[in-house]
């Protein structure tokens, strides 16, 4: 079974050619650059997981501190990720504020039914769709309310994250691998009091499966992977031998030349 994320498939709606050049090429561990604000949230989502494993009674801010820096301290790519201690610095303390922000607001006693939970949902008879849900809290009436956290910046718009596929996918994932009904989904971004909630209907969910489907297909049958100008295209990390950027050199401008090229061969008009 060939196992597609969320953020595998959102990597191809927005971008085809770093679809490739992730997926196909597997050119990430060369290209890709250590991201200090991936770190941080590794460690406040490793933080958070290890607090919520904690008994109620003994979940302190001094406790969710201790594990963010045991957590911090132990990855090993923080190393890489970080020139000196100038440049550690405002990140380790952005990672503590958070933390004291998401427990100063956020109910920190609950017993979560799930933590950081691998789930999957069949798509056909060769693809399946995976990921890891941060945590799963059980309403009263049995059903569940799923949970993703945040340590970025909240989206302005509520329309973002409303068209954008990771919440649904999550919903029917959850639903396929612990047989239960998902009542609502949220972002919790840890510096906002109130999460960013949404609710799907059967008919969104299965709206959205045909969205995967559909996807997928398009992955499967794409032969040019053509890339696709996007406001991200400045953080991203293949800009060096993307066909859009200039930055190219000669020789791969060429190659390059050739595929866009064929695309333009292949117009309908
Ligand atoms: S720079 Fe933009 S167009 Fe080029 S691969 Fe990256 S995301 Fe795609």
């Amino acid at each position: 079974m060939e196992k597609f994320s969320p953020s595998r498939l959102k990597t191809y709606e927005t971008c085809p050619r770093k679809y490739r050049f992730i997926y196909i090429d597997n050119l990430g561990p060369q290209f890709e650059k250590p991201r200090p604000e991936l770190y941080l949230g590794n460690q406040i989502h490793a933080a958070l997981r290890h607090f919520f494993e904690t008994a109620p009674q003994e979940r302190t801010l001094d406790l969710l501190h201790h594990l963010f820096r045991r957590a911090w301290a132990s990855d090993g790519k923080r190393r890489e990720t970080f020139a000196d201690a100038a440049a550690e610095i405002p990140y380790g303390k952005r990672g503590l504020a958070l933390l004291e922000q998401f427990f100063n607001q956020q109910d920190t006693r609950v017993i979560p039914y799930k933590l950081e939970e691998w789930v999957e949902c069949p798509v056909d008879e060769k693809n399946a769709l995976l990921g890891k849900i941060d945590r799963v809290d059980r309403e009263p009436d049995g059903s569940l309310h799923l949970i993703d956290y945040k340590t970025g910046k909240a989206p302005s718009s509520l329309a973002y994250v409303q068209h954008d596929l990771q919440l649904p996918v999550y919903w029917l994932m959850a639903e396929a691998t612990f047989g239960q009904p998902v009542s609502r989904i949220s972002y919790l971004y840890l510096d906002r009091p109130q999460p960013i909630t949404l609710q799907f209907g059967q008919a969104e969910i299965e709206a959205v499966r045909e969205r995967v489907r559909k996807l997928i297909q398009a992955i499967e049958s794409d032969q040019q992977f053509l890339p696709v100008s996007n406001p991200l295209c400045r953080y991203c990390d293949f800009q060096s031998i993307c066909p859009l950027e200039s930055r190219v050199s000669p020789q791969a401008a060429a190659a390059q030349d050739a595929e866009i090229e064929q695309a333009v061969q292949d117009l309908p008009f």
